[in-house]
């Protein structure tokens, strides 16, 4: 069993031609209301991977609540430590994707920052019970502190997803097992440069210095860097059309603690994650992209 401590939000996209400029209104050609947020996504993933999955987080007592805790149900997530939050709206992301593919957002965290050190207290029976912790950055930092040092408190392998980037202090870096920044959260986590192969090596080493067990940076289409005390090591992605890449790193985690929960190497997981991210990007949105077990199984045969 997973875990995944994180966020849920609504997202709010709407499609126009070019995106308004400051005091501009633009008429939309399209709107569609999408389940995301990284905890969401990721826990969404790991259930359609067919691994069971436990999620921590927080709504608003709202219609947008409910009705994305119920799409998490659906996927077969378990919600029952999923917290509703009195007098603060479920978060939403305003998009706003023009013609070109540019986009333009807006987040308001709400439930999503009253998640609370006790929410996380009360969950302990679920992390007890599980085998990995997924979480991201989306909540505030005391909960992700307090989720790592509980999950490795009941020996869980931890999986921090450092997005949206920031600094973090070494006693949270400490209680990670595997690290996976993309290269421009690599960049702000290490405070070096991540632009080129010896210097994301570079950046990875300081933060293995700082106790990190190991980090996997994702590349986008260039697939993923595994860096650990034995070197860098690097692995292809899937060469597949790309029309969306919303959600490609949530899914990404997910299938990489889905294969890992399995018992499977660092080397199967990550190609495991590869293709199942691969498959992601080439459907649009965040939930609506993220493939199911047997869609992964049959890119990868
Ligand atoms: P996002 O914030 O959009 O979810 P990210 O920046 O966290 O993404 P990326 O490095 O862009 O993460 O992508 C994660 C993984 O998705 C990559 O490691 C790769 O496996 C896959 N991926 C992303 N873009 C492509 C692409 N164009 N073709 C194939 N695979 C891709």
């Amino acid at each position: 069993m997973i875990s995944v401590v994180g966020s849920l939000n609504m997202d709010l996209v709407i499609n126009t031609d070019a995106i308004p400029r400051p005091g501009e209104t633009v008429i939309g050609t399209g709107f569609k209301r999408v389940p995301g947020g990284k905890g969401g996504n990721q826990a969404a993933s790991i259930a359609r991977l067919g691994t069971k999955v436990h999620m921590v987080g927080a709504v608003g007592k709202d219609e947008m609540g409910t009705a994305l805790v119920q799409s998490l149900e659906k996927d077969g997530v378990l919600v029952d430590y999923i917290a509703e939050k009195e007098d603060v709206p479920t978060g939403i992301a305003a998009i706003i994707v023009e013609k070109s593919g540019n986009n333009a957002i807006a987040v308001v965290s709400g439930a999503n920052y009253e998640l609370t050190t006790e929410d996380i207290e009360n969950s302990k029976s679920i992390l007890e019970d599980s085998r990995i912790l997924l979480v991201q950055l989306e909540t505030p930092l005391p909960v992700v502190r307090k989720a790592l040092k509980a999950a490795r408190s009941y020996k869980n392998l931890t999986i921090l997803n450092p997005a949206p980037a920031q600094t973090l202090d070494q006693d949270i870096l400490a209680d990670i097992d595997i690290l996976t920044p993309n290269e421009i959260e690599l960049e702000i986590l290490s405070g070096c440069p991540a632009d080129t192969r010896e210097n994301i090596h570079e950046a990875g080493k300081a933060l293995l210095g700082k106790g990190v067990r190991e980090l996997v940076v994702t590349l986008g289409a260039q697939g993923c860097a595994r860096i650990n005390e034995d070197g860098i090591f690097h692995y292809d992605g899937y060469q597949v059309d790309a029309v969306d890449t919303t959600a490609a790193g949530d899914c990404f985690n997910g299938a990489l603690a889905v294969a890992l929960s399995e018992g499977k190497d660092m080397e199967e997981a990550i190609q495991f994650a590869l293709a199942a991210s691969a498959i992601s990007v080439t459907r649009a949105g965040a939930q609506t992209s993220l493939p199911n077990r047997k869609e992964v199984d049959a890119f990868i045969n």
